[in-house]
């Protein structure tokens, strides 16, 4: 055991990474604050269960990628591989169907045993919303607004595609499930075998195939659109004429389907080309089935979630962090470290750097990108002062320290 390495397909995000990874998430929260998103954080573990049900016990995440263990009870456990299914948990649980239409975010990480590659880890990490209780298609348009808004923030309009499909209500899936088992029964023998055993069980599983010869024979199968119920299509209708009406460019994919077993109607992914093999940053769908699969009351729902890895590889520089206040003592070491606890106490940031002569130091000053050094030589020292110098101007001034915090308040 190689154990002072990470485990393969995890990191360890270091501050100037992590900057970045929560000004993704702030951005995502920020925006969903002001749809009236609040924000709900389940465990990161749960019964087994929670997720082979809802999942789908054919879904790739289930079969292949799930962390699960035992305890030490004996209980069989797994690590979140996705946030929808803690959610539902907890709405169930928790009683919350009185509470309804519940608008819920989350972020934090998320554990599927995959291959790692850029952009696919085994820790990852996502924002998500979901928006519990509204049957209309109203709330398929305000959750994909959100989503857009959140990229658009990010600064990656120009960067993504929307696309977006349907999967219809329960008739018209049951009536495109069996002519697209017609069409793919004709190959049965070219299939890969994950997808031969799906066959039966869940033909539009196909479709999100990631095998090259499985695509092959996706590319001439029926596509979803034609089977679909006179309701189903004007859901659809209005959930196009929305996004439309609010100006979110979208193309409408017929093959997209969602690799997990619980949505209807609207399914939808906004991808990108710059990131190679793993092009879907944010993708989402509706799940009205959801909750009543996992034994609760039926409650309609729809939601999305990005992966926060992804979206970091994509967005410039996050806005510049505060810049600091540099502390430069010239002697007494320890008044400095005074003087720089009086600063933060007075809500500043301040670096101090632990030794140096003062060319050392003011160049830490500047790498720091501090806006203001204040400098205690030994002759301010003696009549209680200090100097602060301008570090964009390269103006000084000498003031009493006294009153440091209030004419650095003024200045900043
Ligand atoms: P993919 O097709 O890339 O495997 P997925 O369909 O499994 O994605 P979802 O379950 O829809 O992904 O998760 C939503 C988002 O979470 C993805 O669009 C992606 O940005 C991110 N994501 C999923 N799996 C990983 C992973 N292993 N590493 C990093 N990000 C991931
Ligand atoms: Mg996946």
């Amino acid at each position: 055991m190689s154990s002072l390495q990470p485990v393969r397909g995890t990191h360890d995000l270091l501050p100037e990474e992590s900057r970045r990874h929560r000004w993704v998430e702030e951005a995502a929260f920020a925006a969903a604050r002001r749809y009236g998103f609040g924000e709900v954080m389940t465990p990161i573990f749960e019964f087994t269960e929670v997720f082979a049900r809802t999942l789908g016990e054919t879904s790739d995440v289930v079969t292949k990628e799930m962390y699960t263990f035992a305890d030490r009870s004996g209980e069989s456990i797994t690590l979140r591989p996705e946030g929808t299914a803690g959610v539902a948990r907890a709405f169930i649980s928790g009683g919350l169907a009185q509470s309804l239409p519940l608008k819920l975010f989350y972020r934090g990480p998320m554990f599927r045993h995959e291959r790692p590659q850029k952009g696919r880890l085994r820790q990852f990490h996502q924002v998500g919303v979901e928006l519990l209780g509204v049957e209309s298609p109203l709330a398929d348009i305000e959750v994909i607004a959100l989503a857009w808004r959140v990229l658009s923030e990010l600064g990656l309009a120009g960067k993504v595609r929307l696309e977006i499909n349907t999967l219809g209500d329960a008739e018209s899936r049951e009536a495109y499930r069996n002519t697209l088992t017609a069409y793919l029964s004709q190959f049965r023998l070219s299939l890969s075998e994950d997808s031969r055993n799906r066959l039966e069980r869940n033909p539009l599983r196909i479709l999100d195939s990631k095998d090259e010869g499985d695509k092959r024979i996706v590319e001439g199968a029926p596509v979803m659109t034609d089977s679909l119920t006179p309701a189903a299509r004007e859901f659809f209708q209005t959930v196009t004429n929305g996004l439309g009406m609010l100006g979110i460019p979208f193309i409408i994919n017929p093959r997209l389907v969602r690799g997990l077993d619980y949505y209807c109607h609207t399914a939808f992914e906004f991808t990108t080309t710059s990131l190679g093999a793993q092009g879907t940053v944010l993708a989402g769908g509706r799940y009205d089935e959801l909750i009543a699969t996992m034994g609760g009351p039926r409650t309609p729902g729809i939601g999305w979630a990005a992966g926060v890895e992804r979206l970091s590889m994509l967005v410039d520089e996050p806005p510049a962090a505060v810049r600091p206040v540099a502390v430069i003592p010239m002697g007494d070491e320890l008044a400095a470290m005074h003087v720089a606890e009086r600063l933060r106490r007075a809500g500043q940031t301040v670096e101090m750097g632990f030794s140096g002569n003062m060319k050392k130091r003011m160049a830490r000053a500047n790498k720091a990108n501090a806006r203001f050094a204040v400098i205690l030589g030994e002759e301010e020292a003696q009549r209680r002062a200090v100097t602060i110098r301008d570090l964009d101007g390269g103006s000084q001034e000498e003031v009493p320290l006294a009153s440091l915090e209030e004419h650095l308040g003024r200045l900043l």
